[in-house]
């Protein structure tokens, strides 16, 4: 990849609510949060979910000074643009937790709209708020870092450092911002929580989404539920975010807002419809990277390791030791079929304790050959109605 480079980090993608339920791991729990990298070093952060709290912890760990210079995740970080799009829950929560706030020497920029509920300093008054008794311990005085809030509308357009930012109303219950950052790596708008269905601020979604590399769409709803149960509901689906994406000349797809009750089967369902209709689209998933340069017009995705990398594996061996339910130790050769960063999916003869520990012995592909992986995983989930007598068993890494 060659020439200036965008990066752009998903630290939180799951809509509504955060979810724990081991069938969303692979996409991920945590509510709207993305980072954005510009080639001149500018640092947005998009939404304020509950991923925001993990990408506060990254930014907090010590790092080693030469890779603190070179990384813009490093320690430093003068100053901070965050834009918020609206103030659902979803998109907030995870201020109070955001340590940076809590250091006086980082500076960060807030913006968003005034909403005609709260008057002038929304966006102030939404973190003062959430912080108050009896909601939270310490009041927002605590957070000593220095904060600016800068109010803006649709159709507005101001320039950070070598980018460009414009924000439009999209159509959403009680308002929303869509974002669209033009930067010298490349064009991402950030479009979450918008419902089609509203002529004039379906043309706003289109302008803001025009020629654009990256398109971070809502696709929180099958076009079935968007049609009939949760028509209204504010968000939408696959399907029109690739109408969208192909009237506006978009090049990549990012579905987002995954629906609390989605599984990652779900998703990977939505994804596939998507793919069909239209050439390069993902699904947003915590931990994902996408970088981008415009010289070359290249596009890498990538996400960590595990995550990816064996994924692709459909399936492979291993060799799983445990205990049953009636308290027998057991040992056996089995097959992981969706393996996560936290946890897999077991297919097995034995039918082990439900909260007992496995020791899974895996070989797993590696960029030096196979690689072998000691595992230790705590049971938290027995299907037995699987085919050959074999049960299907979910357990989540404890290291
Ligand atoms: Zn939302
Ligand atoms: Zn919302």
């Amino acid at each position: 990849m060659s020439g200036p480079v965008t990066k752009l980090s998903f630290w939180g993608v799951r809509g509504s609510t955060p979810t724990v339920d081991p069938a969303t791991w692979r996409y991920g729990g945590n509510t709207p949060c993305l980072e954005l990298t510009a080639p001149d070093g500018t640092q947005f952060i998009l939404d304020c979910g509950t991923g925001l709290r993990v990408l506060g912890s990254r930014w907090t760990a010590p790092v080693h000074p030469t890779a603190a210079e070179q990384s813009p995740s490093g320690n430093y970080h003068p100053e901070t643009h965050i834009l918020v799009t609206h103030y659902h829950w979803d998109h907030i929560q995870g201020v109070p937790f955001f340590a940076p706030l809590y250091a006086e020497n980082n500076s960060f920029h807030f913006y968003s709209f005034r909403s005609k509920h709260l008057g002038r300093d929304s966006l102030k008054q939404v973190f003062e708020t959430q912080m108050a008794t009896p909601y939270f311990p310490v009041n927002m005085s605590a957070m000593t870092a220095k904060k600016k809030f800068m109010e803006i509308s649709g159709g507005d357009t101001f320039i950070v450092g070598e980018n460009k930012v414009t924000a439009r109303f999209i159509n959403h219950p009680q308002g929303c911002l869509g974002y669209r950052i033009e930067t010298p790596g490349g064009t991402v708008v950030y479009a979450t929580d918008n419902e089609p269905g509203d002529p004039q601020l379906d043309k706003e979604l289109l302008k803001l989404a025009e020629g654009a590399d990256i398109f971070i769409n809502d696709a929180q709803y099958t076009p079935e539920q968007l049609a009939t149960t949760r028509k209204g509901w504010g968000h939408s689906s696959w399907h029109e975010g690739v109408g969208v994406a192909r009237e506006a000349g978009a090049k990549t797809l990012v579905l987002f807002h995954h629906d609390p009750d989605a599984t990652d089967r779900m998703v990977d369902g939505l994804l596939r419809h998507a793919r069909e209709e239209f050439d390069s689209v993902f699904a947003a998933s915590e931990g994902m990277v996408i970088k981008l340069g415009s010289t070359d017009g290249t596009l890498e995705a990538h996400m960590p390791v595990t995550r990816t990398a064996l994924r692709r594996e459909a399936q492979f061996r291993a060799k799983v030791t445990g205990i049953t339910e009636g308290g027998h130790t057991f040992e056996e050769e089995t097959v992981v079929h969706d393996l996560a960063l936290q946890g897999a999916l077991l297919s097995m003869a034995h039918c082990p304790r439900l909260q007992s520990e496995l020791q899974i012995t895996m070989e797993t592909p590696g960029t030096n050959g196979p690689k072998v992986m000691k595992l230790r995983g705590y049971v938290v989930r027995i299907d037995a109605n699987q085919e050959k007598g074999h049960s299907a068993v979910g357990v989540v890494f404890t290291e």
